[in-house]
């Protein structure tokens, strides 16, 4: 059996894979990675909260430079999931202004970046057009 591990803390791995978000006690703002305290009211309780795994693609860049071994192109976007900003890559479609848009609906999906030695995948997550989505045609 393979176990998987999230590349970054804040994906869930279960049978609905989903983003977790720290979210401040007093002024509700949100974070994906650890802190020590709330950048906006200084307050330090958080809160975890779920994303929602559907958004709308609010800003998007192709990327056509990245250093070696990253490939090129790809599609880096912020894409807005029901009010909160989620950075992320565009996936499972090709990279040009053809396939990408601005208010396009998408939805979480994730993949596996590699696999150690003992078998153990890392999975990485970005977001894939819900409508014509590979599987779904
Ligand atoms: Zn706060």
């Amino acid at each position: 059996m393979t176990s998987r591990i999230p590349l970054v803390d804040y994906l869930v791995l279960d049978d609905d894979p989903h983003l977790v978000a720290q979210e401040c006690t007093g002024c509700n703002a949100r974070y994906f990675e650890r802190r020590n305290a709330c950048a906006s009211c200084g307050r330090l309780e958080f809160r975890i909260v779920p994303i929602a795994t559907t958004g709308e693609v609010r800003s998007f860049t192709i990327v056509s430079l990245a250093p070696s071994g990253v490939p090129v192109p790809f599609v880096a976007a912020v894409v807005d999931c029901d009010g909160t900003s989620v950075r992320a890559n565009v996936i499972n479609t090709p990279p040009s202004p053809e396939h990408v848009s601005l208010g396009m609906k998408v939805r979480l999906a994730t993949y596996v970046v590699g696999t150690d030695s003992a078998g153990v995948e890392a999975i990485g997550f970005g977001f894939e057009p819900l409508e014509g989505a590979p599987d779904g045609v």
